[in-house]
């Protein structure tokens, strides 16, 4: 090992010699793109702002529009004399100043960028191949969002295939040894820019539908003798792309071909089982294939995502993690040298020279492997190894600057990044004994996460299970519990097992629950799978009124020893069900498949949001529970705290068939309410199975009651009752409006005025905006408005483009609408199912018909599956505020795109309906942003990403106008709604004399000793 490492540090320091005749021009100190990086690598928010600037800079059309962005970004943000000169000379002369700044960042870009087209790239690959260099090129594109999109791409890599193939044809090998393992060819494929419905839950389909793209790619390669290579992109699509590369070349056609290679990425955790996996596959296959080992071009991605998601994260913490990991995986490659051919893809001399000894220690003659390198990047590197006899090769993106500021970006981070070697060495010059020391030294024990990284806090915990908010103080920042990420194969095992379980069940029936016992009536109202109506999941028993009548009773029987249960014991009963529910993941999600026609990940995220409802509420009453001191007045005391209300109805939807009804149960449960929960007619199965969650948690008997069955019976009857105290209800806008009037007549008997909590739907819109992300907008539209079917009150159904942008997002729109996978959601990847009854599906219809008589229908899905309830996904363009679809719910997969002249107009059409749910904003301009969050009216004002979606305590959620009565599930002050505010005041003064202090809580009068 000391051997290795000295001949790691004498190869190193000779890099260094050979690099040092040769200085790096990107990190030179002269020049546009050297200054904007000195001072991005000193100020982490000039960073920021000039990436963003440049990721919009090339879709603004005019000098004008440059000149206000450039304003907006940077401008009275304190950086710097430089930059606030050129953005006050760009005010005065914006045409001459937005042309220059245009041509600056399209040379930035050129340096990472091989040429704009394959002619364009030869220039560059022939100056390469005079310094002993080779390539791989890879074809910039912007994000694939439809199949036209991927179809158009798979064409320009066969043309860019042949054109290589055609021009190097006289190329030999720069080694002119082992050369049968290296083609001259090389081209860098991604796998994402192939098919446009990629789903991590759903391998089996990504592979059918990228085989038969690539064959011709592969089969055309092979015939010319070129190299085919896999990229390595996202976490979530690795294991497809490993998948793929196997399933594709184990083929017959393709079994004994070498000349393919795929990419492994050291910062991931499970790398070295997937390398270990693919050198057995390998060996199996029994002929040569590459591997390209990197660190990973995507890690600050993929630390967010994990974050933002709760999941544990993919990448190491420590960047020393993945240098070792670096190593360990390239003794792995060098020591399989007989099956798998080796490169290197890396700029880290300590990595390379790494590589470098341990091949000689083990024999391997530098033919045998290659080093690759990226364009534009590290270049004094590329000319050492060359004069040091290896091979080296160049990745050559190709492409248009549009397609290119995803990698431009990318790029750009990994110059800049603090942690990274290129800077180390050439911004900062790190000495070579720092830069070449033995990575694993400086690993922090225990994964623990080195000061001044990247990773938030909240990170540490990543890796804990998500735990109850028992040991929280109150108020502390609640941490939701993770989505189920289907990328794993065990997650998508479990699910697969989850739904055959579940249809063994299919026709189980239900009792009501009433006082803690199962009550059977005689009529059983069946409850169908929407994607095959003659399928019956399970039947509820149907209450009539004397069932109704018994739940009133059980429920005030309970109320009086339910409402003095302290609130510690209330919230562990929530936090019990929440548990059960995170045990029964899977078998909850998949009656949520066949109940309400939920695709697999909107399933499970429908039971995180109900374990994230009975957590959250629980940390929330523990925080309003305790009787607050409101000041300190000597002699006095005065606590503000609260009281239940009595008896909750809670009347349920079934959009989201167990989290918003567990929402409002377990908020009327947790602050001392007893409840009668009424899930929809349509979703009984998942109610019911609530039910059994709160019983197996141990919820005394009254406290919470289970009545399935039809609104029209028992809904009235309750809601007028003069013993329900307060209505949660959740559902559409002519129920609600009726309940909120019926509510307000007080009966005779009656001793509150009833508290109605009323959340109704929306007519939800997004604008676009004119310097948008197209691809990143088109996505966003098409999941907010065909997700679900378009059913849930969130979902988006007026897109507001402005003219200036029309055609261009028009003409993706469509055809990215006609890629959806439309199909039965047991299937994982489905993103459209049926609609939920037939009643939906003849008022869809009917809407559908009205929007062919007021607008012009511009797409509609054909292929549809023959039975069950399915709409097809349906597009009308030319549509005005006035008109109906354009102003009445639809619910369901029905997209009006309105055309405005410019954002004015945009936000009073967004403005101008009955309804404030959810609004969308997709820009890149930060005064618009601004404007925008103050001016849209929704209750969730989401900017560049989609307007569904809200997670319970970050996205507090509800609406206002005719959405609701303005309360936010989810939220800190929710179960105020549940609870009435009391304040008791005590003169403790006795002759002048006062205690000298109060305590700040205190509870005790909350539960007092019952005689
Ligand atoms: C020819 C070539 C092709 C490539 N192809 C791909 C590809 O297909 N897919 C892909 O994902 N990448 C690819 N990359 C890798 C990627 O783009 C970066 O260039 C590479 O990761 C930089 O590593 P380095 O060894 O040059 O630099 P170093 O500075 O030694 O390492 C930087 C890298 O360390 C990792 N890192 C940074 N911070 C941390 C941290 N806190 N904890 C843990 N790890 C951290 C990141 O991967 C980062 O990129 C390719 C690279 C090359 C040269």
């Amino acid at each position: 090992m000391k051997a290795l490492q000295s001949e790691i540090e004498r190869r190193g320091r000779r890099i260094f010699e050979l690099v040092d005749k040769h200085p790096e021009a990107l990190f030179s100190k002269a020049g546009f793109y050297q200054r904007l990086m000195a001072l991005s690598m000193r100020d982490e928010r000039f960073k920021v702002q000039l990436f963003r600037f440049v990721d919009v800079l090339p879709s603004l059309r005019g000098s004008r529009d440059i000149v206000e962005h450039l304003n907006e970004y940077f401008s009275d943000n304190g950086f710097g004399p430089l930059i606030n000169a050129g953005v006050r000379l760009a005010g005065v002369v914006p045409w001459l100043s937005g042309r220059i700044l245009r041509w600056n960042v399209s040379g930035m870009a050129h340096q990472f960028i091989a040429g704009k087209n394959p002619d364009d790239v030869m220039a560059t690959l022939r100056k390469r191949r005079a310094q002993k260099i080779g390539f791989t090129v890879d074809l910039l594109g912007e994000a694939v969002v439809s199949e036209a999109d991927a179809d158009e791409y798979a064409a320009r890599y066969l043309d860019l295939l042949e054109k290589l193939a055609l021009d190097t044809k006289d190329w030999t090998d720069p080694l002119g040894k082992n050369s049968e393992l290296f083609p001259v060819v090389n081209l860098s494929v991604k796998i994402s820019a192939l098919y446009s419905q990629m789903n991590p839950a759903d391998p089996a389909d990504a592979i059918t539908h990228l085989v038969p793209k690539l064959r011709p790619l592969l089969r055309r390669a092979r015939e010319l003798g070129a190299f085919i290579n896999f990229d390595m992109e996202s976490y979530a699509h690795k294991n497809t792309t490993l998948e793929l590369f196997k399933t594709i070349l184990t083929e017959a056609e393709f079994k004994d071909w070498p000349h393919v290679g795929i990419v492994i990425q050291a910062y991931l955790r499970d790398s070295e089982a997937d390398l270990r996996d693919l050198i057995e596959w390998g060996r199996a296959r029994s002929t040569r294939f590459a591997v390209r080992l990197v660190k990973g071009a995507y890690w600050d991605y993929e630390t967010t995502k994990s974050l933002q998601n709760s999941w544990d994260c993919p990448v190491f913490f420590q960047k020393p993690q993945s240098d070792v990991n670096f190593e360990t995986l390239t003794e792995l490659l060098l020591e399989n040298q007989s099956i798998v051919t080796a490169a290197f893809g890396s700029h880290n001399v300590r990595s390379i020279a790494h590589a470098q000894a341990l091949a000689d220690e083990l024999g391997i003659d530098h033919s045998c492997f290659e080093f690759q390198l990226l364009y534009g990047m590290a270049g004094p590197i590329k000319q050492a190894l060359v004069e040091m006899g290896y091979r080296v090769r160049e990745y050559c993106p190709v492409g248009e600057l549009l397609p290119g500021m995803a990698y431009l970006v990318r790029r750009l981070l990994e110059n800049t990044s603090n942690e990274g070697f290129l800077r180390a060495k050439f911004a900062e010059s790190v000495s070579a004994k720092e830069l070449l020391r033995d990575p694993r030294e400086l690993v922090k024990p225990d994964g623990a996460i080195p000061p001044g990284s990247p990773i938030p806090a909240t990170a540490r915990n990543q890796h804990r299970k998500n735990d109850a908010s028992l040991d929280s103080a109150p108020g502390d920042v609640y941490r939701n519990s993770p989505l189920v990420n289907f990328v794993y194969k065990d997650s998508q095992d479990k699910m697969r097992s989850a739904l055959r379980e579940a249809r063994s069940r299919f026709g189980e029936k239900y009792p009501l629950v009433i006082g803690g016992e199962k009550v059977w009536t005689d009529q059983l109202t069946p409850s169908v799978n929407p994607s095959a109506p003659d399928e019956i999941v399970g039947y509820g028993s149907e209450p009539g009124i004397p069932e109704a009548e018994r739940a009133v009773k059980a429920a005030r029987a309970a109320f009086g020893k339910w409402s003095r249960t302290p609130f510690e014991e209330r919230a562990r009963l929530l936090e019990r069900a929440a548990d059960i529910m995170e045990r029964r993941r899977y078998e909850l999600s998949a009656v949520e498949v066949f109940e309400v026609g939920k695709p697999w990940n909107e399933a499970d995220a429908d039971i995180r949001e109900a374990i994230d409802f009975c957590r959250f509420y629980a940390q929330q009453m523990r925080r309003l529970g305790r009787p607050k001191l409101t000041q300190q007045v000597p002699g006095e005391e005065s606590y503000h705290h609260y009281w239940p209300r009595g008896v909750a109805f809670v009347i349920a939807p079934w959009n989201f068939p167990i989290a918003i009804v567990c929402g409002m149960a377990s908020a009327g449960v947790v602050t001392g309410n007893t409840v009668i929960m009424k899930p929809s007619e349509q979703s009984i199965v998942c109610g019911a199975m609530l039910m059994q969650v709160f019983e197996e948690a141990g919820v005394p008997p009254g406290v919470l009651n289970f009545l399935s069955g039809h609104g029209s019976v028992i809904g009235a009857h309750l809601v007028d009752h003069k013993d329900v105290d307060l209505i949660a209800f959740t559902g559409s806008r002519e129920v609600g409006l009726k309940i909120w009037e019926s509510a307000g007549i007080t009966r005779p008997g009656q001793r509150e005025l009833k508290r109605v909590i009323c959340e109704m739907g929306g007519k939800n819109a997004m604008i676009v905006d004119s310097d948008a992300d197209i691809g990143e907008a088109i996505g966003y539209s098409i999941y907010s408005a065909f997700g679900y079917q378009g059913q849930k009150c969130s979902a988006l159904s007026r897109l507001i483009l402005l003219e200036e942008n029309y055609d261009r997002v028009m003409e993706r729109l469509i055809p990215a609408a006609a890629s959806l996978r439309i199909g039965n959601p047991e299937e994982p990847g489905i993103m459209v199912g049926p609609v939920i009854d037939e009643a939906a599906y003849r008022r869809i219809l009917d809407y559908i018909e009205v929007g062919k008589s007021e607008a012009t229908l511009a797409y509609q899905a054909k292929d549809l599956p023959p039975h069950g309830y399915f709409i097809p996904p349906t597009i009308f363009t030319g549509v005005k505020p006035n008109m109906r679809i354009a102003r009445e719910e639809i619910f369901g997969p029905v997209l009006s795109v309105l055309k405005v002249r410019d954002l004015d107009e945009a936000l009073e059409v967004a403005n101008g309906t009955d309804y404030a749910l959810t609004g969308g904003f997709l820009s890149r301009s930060p005064d618009n942003i601004e404007r925008v969050k103050a001016q849209l009216e929704a209750g969730n004002v989401y900017i560049n990403r989609s307007c569904t979606g809200a997670i319970v305590g970050r996205h507090p959620f509800g609406g206002f106008k005719m959405s609701g009565s303005g309360t936010k599930a989810g939220g800190e002050d929710y179960l105020l709604n549940f609870l009435v505010p009391r304040v008791v005041t005590e003169n403790t003064t006795r002759h002048g004399l006062a205690p000298e202090q109060t305590p700040e809580y205190r509870e005790e009068f909350l539960w007092p000793k019952l005689q």
